[in-house]
């Protein structure tokens, strides 16, 4: 049988091939061309408008960097938002915490969560625990309208295309602090600085604009494949590097640990040198 390769292309002098075993299913949504992949070597792949967003085999890397960072530096984080996250990993970390008491995840594409249902279930679990409310909306409108007060917000969105480039402002990040509480935090994934140094750069910028404490840090995500990504961390008022006092950090997790929380935090010279 001829190959299959899937050819993701980062940027206009770089992409990467990814072995194909099987097209599970493919469909243009209201939003977003949507495939699912059967890949040789990460297992099943989310990919929307051609960019990779999750693979079964390295998505805990990035799933647990975008919720227990935030999670642990808050002592008694009880109220979630989570803006995308349609494929419920982000969510499936959050709810690890016993503090948690309701997690509102907004996802502007209903087939995102639905095929994730389907093909991605060690992620979408997290929809049938009884303390997720699933909004199907666009994020921005709902941290516009929203009346909740929130502990965390995370914006597990996918890259600044489409109905997601709004997710990356100053004006959506102002909309952010509004629903936040007094201690509260945002984290978001904040792109590769070493491909999209534009974008990571200006979030930092646009996050710093609202929030008096703005940290960075970084994790090695093998189907990301441009070095260290970056997931940038606006707080009203706590550390973000700190792990809350008397916090106890949840055992069996695959990648993040106390230690990490705290390493993760230093930054290699270039990408310091950026954020001046
Ligand atoms: N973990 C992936 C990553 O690292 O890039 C992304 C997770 S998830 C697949 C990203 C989600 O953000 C997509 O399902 C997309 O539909 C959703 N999204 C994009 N723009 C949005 C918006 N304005 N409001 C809510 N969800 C949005």
């Amino acid at each position: 049988m001829d190959q299959l390769w899937f050819y993701e292309k980062h940027t206009r002098g770089y992409g990467v091939h990814w072995k194909v075993k099987k097209v599970l299913h493919t469909e243009k949504t209201r939003f977003q061309e949507l495939s699912v992949i059967d890949t040789v070597e990460w297992g099943k792949t989310l990919v929307l408008d051609g960019n990779i967003q999750v693979t079964e085999r390295d998505e805990f890397i990035y799933h647990e960097m975008i919720a227990h960072i935030a999670m642990n530096s808050h002592p008694h984080p009880q109220k979630i938002l989570i803006i995308g996250g349609g494929d419920g990993g982000t969510a499936r970390e959050v709810l690890k915490h016993d503090s948690v008491q309701v997690v509102d995840l907004v996802e502007i594409d209903e087939r995102v969560v639905e095929n994730s249902k389907i093909y991605l279930p060690t992620m979408a679990c997290a929809f049938n625990d009884s303390r997720l409310k699933l909004h199907i909306e666009d994020g921005i409108k709902f941290v516009q309208d929203t009346s909740q007060s929130y502990d965390l917000v995370i914006v597990d969105s996918s890259d600044p295309i489409g109905p997601a480039v709004e997710l990356y402002s100053s004006r959506f990040y102002q909309d952010v602090y509004q629903c936040l509480r007094q201690d509260g935090m945002i984290a978001v994934q904040s792109e590769s600085p070493v491909f999209y140094q534009d974008i990571f750069v200006k979030v930092f910028q646009n996050l710093s604009s609202v929030f008096p404490v703005v940290k960075v840090c970084l994790a090695p995500i093998m189907t990301y494949t441009a070095g260290p990504w970056s997931f940038t961390l606006g707080s009203k008022k706590r550390d973000p590097a700190r792990i809350a006092d008397d916090k106890k950090v949840i055992d069996g997790l695959k990648y993040y640990n106390g230690d990490l929380h705290r390493s993760a935090f230093i930054l290699p010279q270039f990408i310091k040198d950026m954020l001046r």
